[in-house]
């Protein structure tokens, strides 16, 4: 079994996870977005428009992804000739990743404020903090406790990396976007970002591994270097002097964050499986099961699902 530490063998777990597959059915700011506003419950077009402040063309053609993916379906809307987009069971079940993403906003961007968007569980009338914890032991989930280990699916390290240059813009902003429910999707709002973050969660620090492990251009990796250092996800450490050479370490509020990727591996597990079944399982070292992970009230103990929680903005916006 591999831990944390055996970085050379599971650096190619950044190029195998399950969560790099997630990220190509949902890995953009955009459908981030649309993601969360459906959990929020947007279901017109209208309604991501106006809320984002997305173009129609990106707007229809995320949807039109999100559609072909199986998370969205489009229905018409009872007694009108509008169309409403609903998540699907497998939509549904981004819900503990919506949930995991609300908690990590709340503990590290919402911190002083309090977050703007409040989850109230029906089960017990209270306005909750959603907890991740381990499906077996139900101890919180600490990126350092969880060990990787080779899956079913597993043949070669060699397996292809994806090539997509593709580049997308990063605002820096507190704009319309980050002002809603996913502040989370200015930062984390394209694959390249999540990426970095996951390969130094993995200790790949330096500019040229970086650039090597995750077949990167120079200038979008500096770009998503000093985003990441101006939002604390990432420290500058000087390893060497002339010339001057840095190091990119992963802080507590990136450790805090792994349990995100993680859950989108677990998502796209099951619901994205290579048919050689998963490439990496996860095991949690507290109790040694396989990690799964559920997302629990922090006022009554008992667990949130799509049924019995609703999202409740306080400083809202009607809707339209
Ligand atoms: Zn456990
Ligand atoms: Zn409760």
């Amino acid at each position: 079994m591999a831990t944390y530490y055996d970085t050379t063998e599971y650096r190619a777990y950044i190029r195998n996870s399950s969560a790099q597959r997630a990220l190509d059915v949902a890995g953009d700011r955009w459908s981030f977005l649309i993601i969360l506003g459906a959990f929020y419950g947007y279901s017109r077009f209208e309604d991501w428009k106006s809320h984002y402040n997305m173009s129609t063309s990106v707007l229809s053609s995320r949807l039109k992804k999100l559609q072909a993916n199986g998370i969205l379906v489009k229905t018409p809307l009872a007694g009108s000739r509008h169309m409403q987009y609903l998540l699907t069971p497998t939509g549904k079940d981004l819900l503990t990743w919506a949930l995991a993403v609300w908690e990590w906003e709340n503990e590290w961007l919402y911190r002083y404020e309090g977050h703007r968007v409040h989850i109230v569980h029906a089960d017990c009338g209270q306005s909750t903090f959603p907890q991740t914890t381990c499906m077996a032991c139900g101890e919180s989930i600490q990126w350092m406790d969880v060990d990787f280990e080779e899956g079913p699916g597993y043949v070669s390290m060699e397996s292809v990396v994806p090539a997509s240059t593709r580049r997308s813009t990063v605002s820096t902003g507190d704009g319309p976007v980050g002002s809603n429910f996913g502040r989370f999707a200015d930062i984390f709002g394209d694959r390249w970002s999540y990426q970095i973050v996951s390969a130094a969660l993995f200790r790949v620090r330096r500019f040229d591994e970086l650039m090597a492990e995750l077949n990167i251009g120079s200038s979008i990796l500096a770009e998503r270097l000093k985003h990441l250092v101006h939002y604390g996800l990432l420290a500058r450490s000087r390893y060497q002097d002339s010339p001057a050479r840095w190091e990119y370490i992963a802080t507590q509020k990136t450790m805090d964050f792994a349990k995100i990727p993680l859950m989108l591996g677990i998502w796209a597990d099951k619901h994205l499986p290579p048919s050689a079944g998963p490439v990496y399982l996860r095991r949690h070292r507290l109790c040694k099961q396989v990690l799964n992970i559920e997302v629990g009230c922090h006022e009554c103990g008992g667990s949130l699902d799509a049924g019995n929680i609703t999202f409740q903005d306080s400083r809202l916006t009607h809707r339209t």
